[in-house]
């Protein structure tokens, strides 16, 4: 392991500042990520702030009704909000799904948006990746690509985005909260995670920027919405597919929904088309596949991940009639 320095921030100010100073700086809340990437030699920071220390571990509603979790909020304790379960049961039911249950104690909200992808060569720096070293190249296309994307990949990066709370996130119209060198700001979840165009970056997170906060608004559809994981077992494993799905039905007939896909892309997939073939149409098992097809019309297989898409199209039925029911 590279020897690294290492502040503690009183202040958001203070690590922010400190960041500022220190181009190749880290900041380091549960450390369930990046301790990894630095104990394998992936990340290399020059110095690690460690944001611990910040008062920015509560989750509020507010006035409006919206519900705002602070970016150092753990895992463990955003699954099991009362505010969080009944707003969008979907984001609890995503937060229970991941990891461990040692990491969920651990692992931060904020550090679970920005988390890195899962590639086996992204972590083997032996190894050619695009993501690690822009130019070298990418060692899955032809290589084991079993849990590779399907959709929005391209020829420089075909990794998935690991995180199940920012899937079941895109239920809602989330707005993340942001402190950097030039202040504060906000910015959309949706629009967030970056497809593939600079592999090197997996959001559009500014340098030195720090998430303080996320927040969303309940509504009736994402009162009713769930997250459903498929995954090689039933627990501690990142998804081969998952699907969160957010439907309003009102006798028989589909008057709203919000459909995501995990583990098929290099963001978290908001699943437009799918939710255009569900409005208007009867809460049936064929509305629902029909939803996923014109979903998955321009998936494309690797060389071993083919059945991603069969098992995306049945993983979206399921889905969907969980909240949907059947007319
Ligand atoms: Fe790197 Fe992406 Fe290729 Fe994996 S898929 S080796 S992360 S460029």
């Amino acid at each position: 392991m590279r020897p690294f320095a290492y502040a503690r921030a009183g202040t958001a100010d203070d690590a922010v500042a400190a960041a500022a100073q220190n181009p190749g700086a880290a900041y380091l809340a549960g450390g369930t990520n990046l301790v990894d990437l630095i104990k394998i030699d992936v990340a290399r920071p020059g110095i690690v702030i460690d944001i611990g220390p910040l008062p920015l571990a509560a989750i509020d509603t507010l006035p409006d009704g919206s519900v705002r979790i602070g970016a150092l909020a753990k895992m463990s304790d955003t699954a099991d909000n009362a505010a969080v379960r009944a707003g969008a049961p979907a984001i609890s039911m995503a937060l229970n799904l991941s990891a461990s249950a040692q990491l969920r104690n651990m692992a931060s909200i904020g550090g679970n948006v920005l988390q890195r992808t899962r590639c086996v060569y992204f972590r083997d720096v032996t190894q050619p990746c695009n993501k690690r070293r822009p130019g070298s190249g990418c060692a899955a296309i032809g290589g084991d690509d079993r849990k590779m994307a399907i959709l929005g990949a391209n020829e420089r990066c075909i990794a998935v985005n690991p995180s199940d709370f920012s899937v079941a996130m895109l239920l809602t119209d989330a707005t993340i909260h942001l402190r950097g060198p030039n202040g504060e700001r906000t910015t959309p979840f949706l629009g967030f995670h970056r497809l593939p165009d600079d592999p090197a970056r997996d959001t559009n997170i500014g340098p030195g920027e720090l998430i303080t906060a996320l927040s969303f608004m309940p509504t009736a559809l994402t009162r009713n919405s769930t997250y459903l994981k498929v995954r090689d077992r039933a627990s501690y494993e990142f998804a081969l597919v998952s699907v969160a799905a957010a439907l309003d039905v009102s006798n028989g007939l589909i008057r709203d929904a919000r459909v995501a896909l995990g583990g098929v892309a290099h963001a978290p997939w908001r699943a437009r088309a799918a939710e255009a073939a569900l409005v208007g149409k009867q809460a049936t098992v064929a509305t629902y596949l029909a939803a996923a097809d014109a979903e998955l019309r321009d998936a494309k297989r690797q060389r071993l991940n083919g059945f991603k898409i069969g098992l995306a199209r049945n993983a979206m039925g399921r889905a969907l009639m969980a909240v949907g029911g059947v007319a």
